[in-house]
């Protein structure tokens, strides 16, 4: 197996970044788990894409038996430990708990899961290797994140052959270096992944981006599981957006939880309202600028970030400018100083008209935009026969296949960017799929 590249976590990030949400002290959690209802039916588990049995692991908690919740857990979702941290619990799990029909807090589930695998992996436990027969079949995976880890480890628990492929030395894709660090560490996402790893998948840290090197591949692999997430982030596309210090968000991001951007200027403006903008914009509060700025086009009304996470911003003291789009960054020096904006409106048919004479400026150290990103249409461009529609790759629903037979796909290649549970989900199905199809078909 290929030697893992050592990440080491920064005192200052750990320090800057205490976790959001608090664990769960072990006798907290026992008495929070006996308050589940134990449903029949559970809706919880219904709202769950990866289909966790929510009653089952929360009974065994209640029963102090945290090692069988995390292996009840795990069965269903070897990422349970980000998912834990990075679900959206309110719209999921959480949201369709029954205790909301008696007017009393939802099951804390999303703790509780946390609770149980943290415990699991705190005690130094590995996930529980299934005693399948070795099969001769390899499988690539293509991109470290959680759609190609979720497949690797069903696939690898089913004896075949299996091996990722990443640019980046450390896997674990967005988990690792695009969540926000006080949601997710990134050495809680490594430690997750070294263990998917242990169960004897490979990791080579090498780029596939040509056709030489998908040719290689599809020499030495019998499949190839597409887990390539999205591209490069959009750009601001106004004069000046290539000047220093504006910074797209993931790359921001990515700096801060491997330790090398651990300065802001004074003035922050982050552009575009989605949960990454949230996670930009705290943490340029968290690193210490004064004035943290949100700058969207549309009304508070129609704020992409979930509601919680856009709280959680208003109580960071990170301030909201609605109705706004940037023209140009003006610099300095060869460094960002001012955003010139203009106010627009958006009539009924979503057509965006400025509001004549409303230019201004508004003064800024660093602009970071986070309006979404591209499809990787440059890599997609390579398959000549791959169905694509609007730059993501289209597969059948049930069993993660393309249209070109030995290639399946998963994550936000497939889905344009959904939640990490999502992500898994869509692994774990591919991987059901490529197994049954390299057993002809059964
Ligand atoms: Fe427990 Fe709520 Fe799920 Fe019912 S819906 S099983 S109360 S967590």
């Amino acid at each position: 197996m290929a030697k893992q590249a050592i990440f080491e976590e920064h005192p200052e990030v750990a320090r800057r970044f205490p976790d959001l949400h608090p664990p769960f002290e072990p006798q907290q959690a026992v008495v929070e788990a006996n308050r589940c209802l134990n449903c029949f039916d559970a809706p919880c588990t219904a709202a769950c894409p990866t289909h966790i049995d929510v009653p089952k692991f929360i009974k065994k908690i209640g029963s102090r038996n945290l090692r069988g919740a995390a292996v009840s857990i795990l069965d269903a979702n070897v990422l349970a430990e980000s998912c834990s941290r990075v679900c959206p619990v309110e719209v999921l799990c959480e949201g369709s708990c029954v205790m909301h029909r008696y007017n009393k807090q939802p099951i804390e589930i999303g703790r509780l899961q946390r609770h149980a695998m943290s415990t699991f992996y705190d005690s130094g436990a590995q996930i529980p290797k299934r005693n399948s027969p070795a099969r001769k079949e390899k499988i690539a995976c293509i991109g470290a994140g959680p759609a190609s880890l979720a497949c690797a480890a069903e696939l690898r628990q089913q004896g075949f052959n299996v091996t990722i492929f990443d640019k980046r030395p450390l896997p674990g894709g967005l988990n690792t270096y695009g969540v926000a660090e006080y949601k997710l560490r990134a050495a809680d996402s490594l430690r997750e992944a070294a263990a998917i790893l242990e169960l004897g998948v490979e990791y080579r840290n090498e780029e596939i981006a040509d056709d030489a090197a998908l040719a290689k591949l599809e020499q030495e692999f019998d499949i190839i599981f597409l887990g390539i997430g999205l591209g490069q982030m959009h750009k601001l596309g106004v004069a000046g957006d290539a000047t220093g210090g504006v910074v797209d968000a993931l790359e921001f991001i990515a700096g801060i939880k491997m330790g090398t951007t651990l300065t802001v200027g004074k003035n922050v403006i982050v552009v575009g309202a989605g949960n990454t903008a949230i996670d930009a914009a705290v943490a340029a509060v968290r690193l210490g600028a004064s004035n943290v700025h949100i700058v969207y086009r549309r009304d508070e009304k129609s704020i992409s970030a979930f509601d919680f996470e856009f709280e959680h911003a208003k109580q960071e003291g990170v301030k909201f400018v609605w109705q706004t789009l940037p023209v140009a960054v003006h610099s300095d020096g060869g460094n960002a100083k001012a955003l010139e904006c203009v106010t627009v409106q958006v009539d009924a048919a979503g057509k965006f008209t400025q509001v004549q004479g409303s230019n201004f400026q508004m003064a800024c150290d660093m602009v970071i935009p986070a309006i979404g990103q591209s499809p990787l249409l440059d890599f997609l461009g390579k398959f000549r026969d791959l169905k694509v529609e609007k730059g993501r790759i289209v597969t059948d629903r049930a069993t993660g296949a393309t249209s070109i037979g030995k290639y399946f796909a998963g994550g936000d290649c497939i889905n344009g960017g959904r939640e990490v549970v999502d992500a898994v989900a869509d692994g774990k199905r591919a991987a059901l799929g490529i197994a049954a199809k390299l057993a002809g078909g059964k």
